[in-house]
């Protein structure tokens, strides 16, 4: 297998590649991004989407009932041995015409796509089966991560699933308590450092290369190849038709960088016509991605990144001790490790970056949670994002969009109650208080 599935360079001025049996999350030669890459060719691979269906009557088998494994054709980095499941992926996508009328959108044109379902409550599930699969096939003992919690709770679980040593850094800023408390309850060491995401994620790089940690920071390409299966399952949903859009939040980027190489890798291999179009919804304050990509025209040229414009926009941040602030924490990151993969995704999906304020965001989940299953505050940026971008006229009212619902709506209670409690907020709806007299409980009732 090793030679038909190998670790790539994404730097076209350097290319190096590696086998898949190296634990790196850089390149050895010029410390870029890796892919993974696959010779399909000399894979075996189904010739159409719908010959997944048949797992769907084999779902006892613990890899069929997994929304990643039974893609396993799509991401065949690891024997099936190696693989480590909890049953991830088993989400819903929900036609959602509440949603749909929020957004000025048509009915039936809105669709919402559940990762909060997740064993651990987010996406990030999808991408920890694939990362403890490949550390348990290179035979690593210890992982780590920086998180600004999501990424925590979930290495927390699949280690523990697993019998890896688990340790996770986190800032000393703002963390959602639920997901805290998923990594201390699922018993990982977690070092919570003074400072904030993007320190730690320089220092569990550090620390992992000193000592020798497999790190599962969405640096790690196998992690992405897991995600990818999102979209799989959207696919999947519409009878494998695709959507017109993807509407995703954007943090460290790793989610919109796995989903544009899906859409790479099915075109392909000839198992989709159309490649969606790709909206990343950076929150206001965290949004580098939307500075670099829409205001100073940032692209990826073929893998030709102008560099320097954007370690001088870095630089920039770094002089006015910029610190990104927002109300969606987890994509409160300025500096998106996964940025040129991003770039790429932006250029195969033909994609557009907005940004939208606190105040949208906290809207737009509300709206989800009154009229869908609920969501943190991060992934309400998806539908606040498509909300912006159908009054910009960019998303037509007919087209049809998914809207990427990263994490669960008990991730962040303090944000949730808070809205409700203001009650300035237009879903407002706080609790009522009243005497203990059952004449003034039914007053209240009926107000
Ligand atoms: C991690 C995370 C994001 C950001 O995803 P990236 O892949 O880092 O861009 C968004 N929403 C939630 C709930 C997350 O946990
Ligand atoms: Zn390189």
């Amino acid at each position: 297998m090793s030679e038909r599935v190998y670790q790539k360079c994404i730097n076209i001025n350097c290319s190096a590649t590696f086998s898949v049996a190296e634990p790196l999350f850089a390149c050895r030669s010029c410390g870029d991004l890796l892919d993974v890459q696959y010779d399909w060719e000399h894979l075996e691979v189904p010739g159409n989407l719908g010959w997944f269906e048949q797992r769907w009557s084999t779902r006892h088998e613990p890899l069929d009932w997994s929304g990643v494994w039974r893609f396993r054709e799509l991401l065949p980095f690891c024997s099936t041995r190696d693989c480590v499941t909890v049953g991830e992926g088993q989400t819903i996508l929900q036609r959602n015409d509440h949603v749909a009328e929020y957004t000025d959108s048509a009915p039936g044109s809105v669709y919402l796509q559940y990762e909060g379902m997740n064993p651990s409550g987010s996406f990030k599930d999808n991408g920890m089966t694939a990362a403890t699969s490949h550390a348990k096939m290179v035979g690593a003992e210890n992982v780590a991560c920086a998180s600004t919690g999501n990424t925590s709770a979930s290495i927390a679980l699949y280690a523990h699933a697993c019998d890896l040593g688990c340790t996770v850094f986190i800032g000393s800023g703002r963390i959602a308590y639920g997901k805290l408390s998923q990594a201390l309850d699922y018993g990982a060491k977690t070092i919570q450092i003074k400072g904030d995401f993007d320190d730690c994620m320089r220092q569990v790089q550090d620390v992992c290369r000193k000592e020798n940690i497999y790190l599962v920071n969405s640096l790690n390409p196998f992690r992405l190849e897991g995600q990818k299966t999102i979209m799989y399952r959207v696919l999947e949903a519409l009878r494998w038709q695709s959507p017109d859009w993807i509407v995703v939040p954007g943090g460290n980027l790793g989610n919109s960088s796995a989903f544009g190489k899906a859409f790479l890798e099915l075109k392909h291999l000839g198992l989709i016509d159309k490649v969606p179009r790709l909206a990343i919804i950076n929150a206001k304050g965290a949004n580098t991605l939307y500075e670099l990509y829409e205001n100073q025209g940032i692209r990826f040229n073929g893998g030709d990144v102008e560099v320097g414009k954007v370690n001088q926009y870095y630089q920039e941040l770094d002089d006015s001790g910029y610190r990104p602030d927002t109300v969606a924490t987890a994509i409160e990151i300025s500096r998106p490790v996964n940025l040129k993969k991003c770039l790429r995704a932006l250029e195969i999906c033909n994609g557009v970056v907005r940004d939208v304020s606190d105040e949208d965001i906290v809207e737009a989940k509300s709206v989800v949670g009154r009229f869908g299953i609920g969501c943190e505050p991060a992934s309400g940026a998806s539908v606040a994002g498509l909300k912006l971008l159908r009054e910009q006229g960019i998303i037509g009212s007919n087209e049809m969009a998914v809207c990427i619902l990263t994490g669960h709506q008990l991730k962040d209670p303090n944000c949730t109650v808070n809205y409700h409690i203001e009650q300035d907020g237009r879903f407002s709806n706080s609790p009522i208080e009243v005497d203990n007299d059952i004449d003034a409980i039914i007053k209240a009732i009926k107000s």
